[in-house]
């Protein structure tokens, strides 16, 4: 039911104009940024001034942010479907998100096996396993690992994250991936959205598990390649 919610909407002459719209709206933001850089660099400002200054500036990526989400969900399906190794992109992107992961005082803790190779989008499957992480890093406010498993079963590779964070309710679950869904102040509700079109076209299947105030298990099968 939710992919084919998320196909009326993607192909709808609506959706069209809106993508276009948000793109037009990030040439007048990157003038609004390039100035409000150049007033940064003024000496003579008080620190009020500064300290609005550079929150205009964080609320400008944050719009782009939105913005780049929405574009990406509201593109028409390009994804490449080229030989990739994914054992280096998932060990790539852990890498990345290990700062992130720090700074929330979470571990990621990896048990990846080598050489595992499906077709898809390097750009886009990178993409999804952010997501998840973001996800998972953001649902463990008090510390936590995410335990992250990779590899061939019977014709697939597993992608496995699980956390310890704080859940889902049967009903959140069942949200979760619907366009604008989020229970974060901050969120735009469109990682899981993005996410899941994404496997989807690749051919691949997601399944989620959540227990309330335990954690969550993600995973992730893509057809070896
Ligand atoms: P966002 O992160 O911007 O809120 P997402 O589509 O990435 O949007 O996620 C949608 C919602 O799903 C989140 O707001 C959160 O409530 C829930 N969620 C996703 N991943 C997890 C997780 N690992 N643990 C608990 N809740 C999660
Ligand atoms: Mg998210």
């Amino acid at each position: 039911l939710m992919h084919d919610l998320h196909k009326a909407e993607k192909f709808s002459a609506i959706s069209q104009l809106a993508a276009s719209v948000a793109h037009e709206i990030r040439n007048p933001m990157t003038t609004i940024r390039g100035f409000m850089q150049v007033l940064q660099g003024d000496r003579n400002l008080s620190d009020d001034q500064n300290l609005f200054i550079s929150i205009s500036l964080q609320e400008l990526d944050r719009t782009q942010t939105i913005i780049n989400n929405f574009l990406a969900l509201a593109k028409p399906n390009t994804g490449s479907m080229n030989p990739i190794d994914l054992s280096t992109i998932l060990k790539e992107t852990t890498a990345f998100m290990r700062s992130y992961s720090h700074l929330r005082n979470t571990e990621l803790v990896e048990a990846i096996d080598n050489s595992l190779c499906i077709k898809g989008d390097a750009h886009e499957i990178r993409q999804v396993f952010v997501n998840i992480l973001k996800n998972g890093i953001e649902a463990m406010p008090s510390g936590g690992s995410i335990y992250i498993l990779a590899k061939v079963d019977k014709g697939y590779v597993r992608i496995q994250f699980r956390d310890e964070g704080i859940g889902m309710t049967k009903e959140q679950l069942a949200r979760l991936g619907h366009p604008y869904y989020s229970t974060k102040e901050k969120g735009t509700g469109l990682g899981m959205t993005i996410s899941y079109d994404i496997i989807q076209r690749m051919r691949g299947k997601i399944k989620v598990e959540s227990e309330e105030g335990k954690g969550t298990i993600f995973m992730i099968l893509l057809p070896c390649g």
